[in-house]
């Protein structure tokens, strides 16, 4: 599908209307959370740009432009349309920054930033997101329209809207949806995503039960109905997938490269035609505790259809990735949060009880730890740093807390605990 030159001006003219409309300055500029990665601002043949949707409302994020000098067909992807999916947009901003080779990526890192505040799927209307796009009818609330406006005018070849779940799929969606990607059945989807289920279970998948799988999108009548990409896939005939990585048992820092490489093979004949896609993703993390057994292939769940949107779940707050350049025989650091008092993760902690994390016990086996880092308002930010930091419960039920030790290599790894007040 090929609709170079006329959605690329589409974007440009675009992005440049929105941001004078806003008052906004134009210019370069990327993700506010994190610098651009060294080395990725000298020979990028791309232009960066952003944009507001939703302009001076509570509900107001950023669009992400990435043109490449080759023209080529434009991609849409989308992280945060549930609050409470966490890999999906940190994914989504790290893919905000990818470099590429050929045509336009826009990225819509945090749909909806108020469930994305919350840590809930919904927000505080208790409104999914993803159950607003009626197909045959207008999006149903204010914010579901901007979006869809955006990706009318975008007229995207593609669109991935990246989620989390928390069962495994197994063609059945009740049992959750998680470690699958989702697509109309129809030709060049379905080869499309068998690829890059094949390519992300080989070369990042290290227990073969979260395998990734395939899965058709139901049809227009049968629930879940208001799907972003069955609208996309129906009325705009995008290619559409929606990524779902299972959100319990493995950490976030595995789930977001899971998500960013199955994006990055699901776009590769648009954003990088000619050559490999390289976005820094280490292919499988070291592991010496479990030998290196091929991942099972993919069962490709031809039978009946599933609706390919489970209920996510996980309200752990974060910010994007980092490292690259990083040597591929270098031993990642090790993250490990202890509390005091020691039992304070694992027991109910009184409301306005104020415990200490301490992350001394994070390990660096090849340098030295530089950075600790922590998210622990649940806001999606890592807003403090030391070694150790005081949590004050305020609220009752759970409250996740995030640390992220960084070497001097530029390695990271992250660890969660949840901590539960009565
Ligand atoms: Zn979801």
């Amino acid at each position: 599908m090929q609709r170079d030159s006329l959605s690329r001006r589409s974007v440009l003219s675009l992005a440049g209307l929105s941001l004078a409309s806003a008052g906004v300055a134009t210019g370069t500029q990327t993700t506010q959370n994190t610098q651009p990665e060294p080395g990725l601002a000298d020979d990028e043949n791309v232009t960066r740009e952003s944009f507001q949707i939703m302009d001076g409302t509570e509900k107001e994020t950023t669009v992400y432009v990435t043109d490449a000098e080759t023209d080529g067909p434009t991609v849409f992807v989308i992280g945060g349309v549930h609050g409470n999916e966490t890999a999906g947009y940190i994914a989504a901003e790290e893919i905000a920054k990818w470099t590429i080779d050929a045509g336009t990526l826009v990225t819509l890192p945090r749909a909806d930033v108020v469930a994305i505040d919350r840590g809930t799927r919904v927000d505080d209307n208790g409104v999914d997101l993803n159950r607003q796009f009626p197909e045959g009818s207008e999006p149903q609330t204010e914010l579901a329209q901007a979006i869809w406006d955006l990706v009318v005018d975008l007229d995207p070849a593609v669109v991935v809207d990246l989620h989390e779940s928390r069962g495994i799929y197994a063609g059945d969606p009740v049992d959750g949806v998680g470690q699958a990607i989702f697509h109309a059945a129809r030709e060049p989807e379905r080869t499309t995503a068998d690829s890059a289920v094949e390519y992300v279970n080989d070369n990042y998948i290290d227990i073969s039960e979260r395998a990734f799988q395939t899965g058709y999108f139901s049809g227009p009548s049968s629930e879940p109905t208001g799907l972003l990409v069955h609208k996309a896939a129906r009325e705009l005939e995008s290619e559409a997938y929606l990524v779902e990585t299972l959100s319990t048992e493995n950490e976030l820092e595995k789930r977001v490269t899971w998500h960013s490489a199955v994006v990055e093979r699901l776009v590769e004949d648009e954003l990088f035609p000619d050559e490999e896609p390289n976005n820094g993703h280490e292919p499988k993390e070291p592991i010496e505790d479990e030998p290196d057994e091929p991942a099972e292939p993919p069962v490709d769940e031809d039978e009946g259809e599933s609706d390919g949107d489970g209920d996510g779940d996980d309200s752990d707050g974060e910010d994007g990735e980092t490292d690259d350049e990083i040597p591929a025989d270098h031993t990642e650091p090790v993250a490990e949060i202890r509390s005091d008092p020691s039992s304070a993760i694992e027991t109910t902690l009184e409301p306005e009880q104020t415990i200490t994390l301490d992350a001394t016990c994070s390990e660096a086996p090849d340098g030295e730890l530089v950075s600790y880092e922590w998210s622990i308002k649940n806001d999606g930010t890592f807003n403090e740093s030391g070694r150790m930091v005081d949590v004050t419960v305020s609220a009752s039920g759970d409250h996740r807390v995030l640390l992220r030790v960084t070497d001097d290599s530029g390695a990271s790894d992250t660890a969660e605990v949840t901590l539960t007040a009565t």
